[in-house]
């Protein structure tokens, strides 16, 4: 078996993956990372048999309609990954036309690129000349899979995970392999407790609406936006929701064998006020929380809500997720501070982080690998994998922490 990182190995963003088996040779993942300039993986240089997508997010996805329509791959992933897509590839686009950046594909190639789908589901295999692939919840996000590529010896490549059970899907366990190709973003970091996590979030919004103030929740639109919905239900709040989160719910609603709780979902959009008018987007203001994307505060309809909400302490910025370098979240919760369009912007809000993370923290990756029994390790999509290695590395097993660009033969 030969595995080549063509990009995502040493860092979180852009992932992309050969893996040689047989004379087979198979992509796993073509993302891209949505920084400032963008940063996409090394090309594709020759054909390969079939891509297999993990999940929907970017740095996973977002190169798939180049590589798709250039080289004419059949790809597989999960039916509500593949509707998911559509809304997130078409939504780089417009971002990055609109930050002028190279455009890398067209509308039309994300056309061409679903008549090569082939849908794969949690427990399915697919079969490419006698290398038998088998998909496995992932547990991170609705519709993520892992792949297990089966050939006398077994290989898992994880995409991203979780083992936490959340709103939304369970968390994943760690399958018997020989070979495991694991995400390492959390690795040396830990997350709080989800329950404590979670109460302290209601409470700071209680705190805030008591004190007449607006809790405007920057969240990603996919998956964590409805997350925070389904904690918020019940709270006798008014939820104002905003931004893509409100496209993605009703895909979720119309794959309920991928997502959990679609029927507590459904009620908690039917209790929220969604907003399609600026009418609407001007009540909202009044209170009580407001759930909206951008997650990061880089772009979307939240910063329009800061910047009439930014002069009163009263109201809140309650971030929902792990805010990356050079973004305005970051910017905010470092300098109290975000920039628009080069002008420097003041926020004289409170502003508070709550860890609502999708993927398993440190402990929980070390237990995934022991779990797994795995003979050999590799280590990739983490920019601090050496602490992962230090925690694993007994003597056990062999660990690998590849970098982009190099083949590993094993
Ligand atoms: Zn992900
Ligand atoms: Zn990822």
């Amino acid at each position: 078996m030969k595995a080549t990182f063509l990009g995502g190995a040493s860092k979180v963003g852009s992932l992309a993956m050969i893996m040689e088996v047989d004379g087979l040779r198979l992509l796993f993942e073509y993302g891209m990372t949505p920084s400032k300039p963008p940063e996409y993986p090394l090309p594709l240089r020759e054909p390969v048999d079939a891509l297999f997508l993990t999940h929907a997010h970017l740095d996973h996805s977002g190169m798939l309609p180049q590589v798709i329509s250039d080289y004419q791959i059949p790809y597989a992933t999960s039916p509500l990954t593949n509707e998911l897509i559509d809304i997130l590839l078409e939504d780089s686009l417009k971002v990055s036309k609109y930050e002028g950046f190279p455009q890398k594909f067209s509308t039309h190639d994300i056309k061409i690129m679903k008549e090569y789908y082939n849908p794969i589901r949690d427990g399915e295999s697919i079969i490419v000349e006698d290398v038998e692939i088998k998909a496995l919840s992932a547990g991170h996000i609705p519709g993520s899979l892992m792949y297990m590529v089966d050939n006398d010896k077994k290989i898992l490549f994880t995409g991203d995970i979780n083992t936490i059970n959340t709103h939304l899907v369970n968390g994943t366990r760690a399958p018997r392999c020989d070979t495991l190709i694991i995400e390492s973003t959390y690795a040396g970091r830990e997350h709080e407790l989800r329950e404590k996590t979670i109460y302290r979030f209601l409470g700071k919004v209680e705190e805030v609406v008591d004190r007449g103030g607006v809790a405007i929740v920057p969240a990603f639109g996919l998956g964590r936006t409805q997350e925070l919905l389904l904690i918020l239900q019940r709270s006798g709040y008014r939820i104002w929701v905003d931004g893509m989160g409100k496209r993605i719910s009703s895909i979720f609603l119309k794959n309920p064998a991928e997502v959990k709780n679609t029927k507590k979902l459904r009620h908690a959009l039917a209790e929220a006020h969604m907003i399609r008018n600026p009418k609407q987007r001007r009540k909202a203001l009044k209170g009580d929380v407001i759930l909206t994307t951008s997650g990061m505060l880089d772009g979307g309809p939240v910063i329009e809500y800061i910047m009439k909400l930014k002069d009163n302490p009263k109201n809140a910025i309650l971030l929902t997720g792990y805010q990356v370098e050079n973004t305005n979240g970051r910017r905010l919760l470092e300098t109290g501070t975000i920039e628009l369009a080069g002008v420097e912007e003041k926020i004289n809000m409170d502003v508070e982080f709550f860890d609502f993370s999708a993927h398993a923290g440190h402990s929980q990756l070390v237990r995934f690998i022991e779990e797994s029994r795995a003979e050999r390790v590799i280590l990739m999509h983490g920019d601090n994998r050496e602490e992962l290695k230090e925690a694993v590395d007994d003597g056990s097993r062999e660990i690998i922490l590849p970098d982009e660009g190099n083949p590993i033969e094993l």
